[in-house]
Parts: structure tokens; sequence; C-alpha cells
């Protein structure tokens, strides 16, 4: 394929909003039918380790990394269209991998997929900078703040030494009253700004429900943005769900995957907490997976 199909999601301050760009980015391009890879590739400190339920020796990027395991191995179905490809946390796993296995890793994934979006750690470490240049192109992320904006030159920086290209700047959890114009933002990184995603509740409650927000409420700001975002980003086209003026959450309205499902591994009782009742299990769409993940990141940091 001629266009840029791998995207390294990036940022140079952490909590930014990079996982929820990734798990986004790629949810609403799987449900426009595009086959899509997100992989975790902050090796360091593994983010999505959770996106799956992973048992102790569960197959995960570091495994691949360190030559005992195929890609396929550590690639877990999270719903139509859409795999993850999580990490191990262990930091002993991390001192025998290869970083630079990586790359391999990522040319597989690249021609079994449409999209590959690498969520990449924050900071300046070796494993932050190799997949800034693995990318087709590196999607920064940055708040408005001027803490993360400032801190988005580093990774400007750092795609620069590792010979990639930026595609530009998403802003996110914007509000309505910020003092500073967003194209001014961009226009002081010098990179073109791709589009912003407004400050919106249902980016955590989507966490807790267990779907992605593009799934979880569909109609919401930020959800409507991150298509946009997708469709901008990509040139496919995705389609808007008609703004229904309804109020009432229809969160679990439109697909069957945003109905919260029980725990999809049973054995597995330290992540879910806010408990579903359990009486449903379906297996097979596991978006609760991917909120579980980012409620283990989040209870991290
Ligand atoms: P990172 O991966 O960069 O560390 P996350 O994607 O985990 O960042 O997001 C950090 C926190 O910000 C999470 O609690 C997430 O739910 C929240 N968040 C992300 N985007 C938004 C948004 N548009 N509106 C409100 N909260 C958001
Ligand atoms: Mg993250």
């Amino acid at each position: 394929m001629s266009h840029e199909t791998v995207y390294a999601i990036a940022s140079g301050k952490g909590g930014v909003g990079k996982t929820t760009t990734t798990v986004n980015l790629g949810t609403a391009l799987a449900e426009a039918g595009e086959r899509v890879a997100i992989v975790d590739v902050d090796l360091g400190m593994a983010n999505l380790a959770g996106f799956v339920s992973l048992t102790p020796d569960s197959t995960t990027l570091h495994d691949v990394l360190a030559g005992a395991a195929s890609i396929d191995d550590a690639t877990y179905r999270l719903a139509d269209n859409i795999v993850a490809v999580p990490s191990g946390t262990s930091l002993d796993d991390y001192a025998e991998t290869s970083p630079e296995g990586l790359r391999e890793a990522v040319d597989e994934l690249r021609s079994e997929f449409d999209y590959v979006f690498l969520d990449v750690g924050a900071g300046i470490s070796h494993e932050t900078v190799l997949p800034l240049g693995l990318a087709d192109a590196v999607v920064l992320v940055s708040t408005p703040e001027p803490a993360a904006v400032h801190d988005s030159k580093k990774t400007i920086e750092l795609t620069d030494r590792a010979g990639g290209e930026i595609a530009g700047l998403v802003l996110t959890r914007t509000r309505p009253d910020g003092d500073v114009s967003h194209d001014e933002l961009a226009d002081r990184l010098e990179v073109p700004l791709l589009g912003t995603i407004p400050e919106d509740p249902a980016a955590r409650d989507s966490v807790y429900a267990g779907t992605p927000l593009v799934v979880f409420e569909p109609d919401g700001p930020a959800a409507v943005a991150y298509r946009r975002l997708a469709a901008e980003l990509t040139g496919i086209e995705i389609d808007e769900p008609e703004p229904d003026h309804d109020t009432s959450g229809d969160s679990t309205a439109s697909t069957d995957a945003a109905e919260p499902t029980a725990e999809p591994n049973a054995d597995d009782g330290d992540e879910n907490e806010t408990d579903h009742e359990a009486a449903q299990t379906e297996h097979e769409a596991a978006h609760d997976d991917v909120s579980s993940a980012i409620t283990e990141a989040e209870s991290d940091t």
C-alpha cells in the first residue's frame, strides 16, 4: 500500500489521552470496516496489558521481541476487525527483549492489517524513540495546557532524530473557553492541526462502562470528534450517526458490541471490580477488555 497505514500515537507528557486516542481511532476505523491492530509499545510500563485477559504465561509483545513467540501468538481479538497486541508488565521480561525486533513485528502487522496504531510511551527512552521512526507517521497528542504543548516539542525532535514523520497534532480535552486558539498551538509547534477532541465526561465513563467511547456514546462530542479525526487522518469515509436529540443515554443502543458484558475470562478477578451483573457471558466482543485495560492504566498512575 502506498499510503500511510502505521501510526505512532505519541506525546511528550503522559496522561494526555494517547491510549484513549489509540483505542478510539482504531475502533472507529474497525467499525468502518477496516482491519485494525493496536499495539502497546510502551514496553517499560505496559499501559494496555489488560486489553485482554492475560494470564501470567500469556504471550505478549515481550515474548515476540525476545524471539520466543510469533506476533500472531501475541495478537488478541477485541471485536470485529480489531485486535490488540499487549505488552507484558514484568521488568525482568523487559530486560530480555530486543526492541529492534519491533521493526519486524510491525512489518508483519503492516502486511496483515489495514491500519496499525502504536500506543507509544511518553518520555525519551529508547523504546519510546524507536516506534517514532518505524511508523509511517506520528500523531502527536497533547492537551492545550502549556506544559503538555511544550513537551510535544521533545517528541517532534525525537521523531526527527528517529527519521520519522509527524502527521500532525491532536489536541485532546479541549474546552470551549480555552484562552489560546488551537490553530495557534499547532502553529507554535509548526505542525498541522489534525483535530481536536473536546473534554467529555463520557471518556472516563466509557472506561468504567466497558466500551470504547465511540461505541459507548457514539453521538457524544468526543466520539464524534474521534470519528472525524479517523476520517481526516486516513481518508476513509466514516458515517456520522444522525445526531438525534435523544437525551436519554443511548450507550447500549446501536451495536451489540456496546452491551456491557460480564468479564470475559472468569478467573481474572483482580480487574473487574466494577462488576456488571455477572449474568451475561459473552465471550467474543471483548470491549470490556479494552476498558479494563484503561482502568488498569489509570489506576497505575
Ligand atoms: P495517556 O495514554 O496519554 O496516558 P489516557 O488516554 O489514558 O492518556 O487518558 C488519561 C485520562 O484522561 C484518562 O482518565 C481518560 O479517561 C481521560 N481522558 C482522555 N480523553 C478525554 C476527554 N476527551 N475528555 C475527558 N477525559 C478524557
Ligand atoms: Mg496510555
